[in-house]
């Protein structure tokens, strides 16, 4: 499948399209695109185009708009996933990048009672997530937002048709399935995932006295990054099922 080259919302005038320098270089220096040459562009915010470069010098590209999509690549739910940070920054990139692929459309990292570490390189995991929404098909670029506290992270559970915390003490046959099994078209799920150390018992009855359902991952005891991934797979069987996504 083609990669596609992310050109914010701003580079785009109308019918024009301008490549940013680094997706110029790319596109000319390693592509070996051409005047005359389709592309595909993204705008991370849900726009797909099917351009046609008429312009392209060393470290220059820009062209003329000849499709317009919505929504190319997107599941019909957001899902919102928050996760305990994690000591490997290695792991939580991983993750991040999994969860991308995966159609997460956003990524709450979480100071918890056992969480090891202050924050995450924001720079660097946005790359990843960029990295990530372009090779896989999407045409969106999911948000990471600030590190929150957990208690923050359910204040407004009202928001969402679902909060599910994932809790490997919990019963495997309350799957993420079950758990949305009456809310096939949930529009808005956000999923709770436990650091290395794993959510206390309070945490979890925090989470679960807000409204939140507690939820398995199956009989064996996953690595965070791994339960994140494991999860974002099941909303999107649980939800998806009874869908069609926007497909490429
Ligand atoms: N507290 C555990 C321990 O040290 O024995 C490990 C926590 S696990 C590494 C990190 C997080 O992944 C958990 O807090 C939970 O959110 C999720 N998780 C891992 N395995 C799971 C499972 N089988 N079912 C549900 N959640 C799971």
């Amino acid at each position: 499948m083609t990669t596609a080259f992310y050109v914010p919302p701003a580079s785009r005038h109308g019918e024009r399209i301008v490549l940013p320098d680094d997706e110029a270089r790319h596109a000319v220096g390693v592509l070996r695109k051409r005047a005359g040459d389709e592309v595909i562009v993204i705008d991370g915010e849900g726009g797909w185009h099917r351009v046609r470069l008429d312009q392209v010098g060393d470290e220059r590209a820009a062209g003329t708009v000849l499709e317009t999509r919505r929504e190319v690549g997107e599941p019909a739910y957001v899902m919102s996933m928050g996760v305990g940070l994690i000591k490997s920054r290695n792991r939580f990139e991983t993750f991040v990048e999994k969860a991308v692929e995966l159609g997460v459309r956003e990524i709450v990292p979480l100071h918890t009672a056992r969480t090891e570490r202050e924050g995450v390189k924001e720079e660097r995991t946005r790359n990843v997530m960029v990295a990530a929404m372009k090779q896989c098909g999407r045409s969106r670029l999911p948000s990471l937002t600030t590190p929150r506290a957990l208690p923050e992270a359910i204040t407004h559970v009202e928001a969402f048709d679902a909060v599910l915390v994932a809790h490997e003490q919990v019963d495997p046959t309350q799957s993420v399935r079950a758990a949305l099994a009456d809310a096939p078209d949930a529009a808005r799920v956000r999923v709770l995932i436990g650091p290395e150390g794993g959510f206390t018992d309070d945490e979890v009855a925090m989470i679960t006295e807000a409204g939140g359902t507690a939820v398995s991952l199956g009989p064996r005891r996953l690595r965070t990054e791994t339960a994140g991934i494991a999860a974002a797979v099941a909303v999107q069987e649980a939800l998806t099922s009874s869908r069609s996504p926007h497909s490429l």
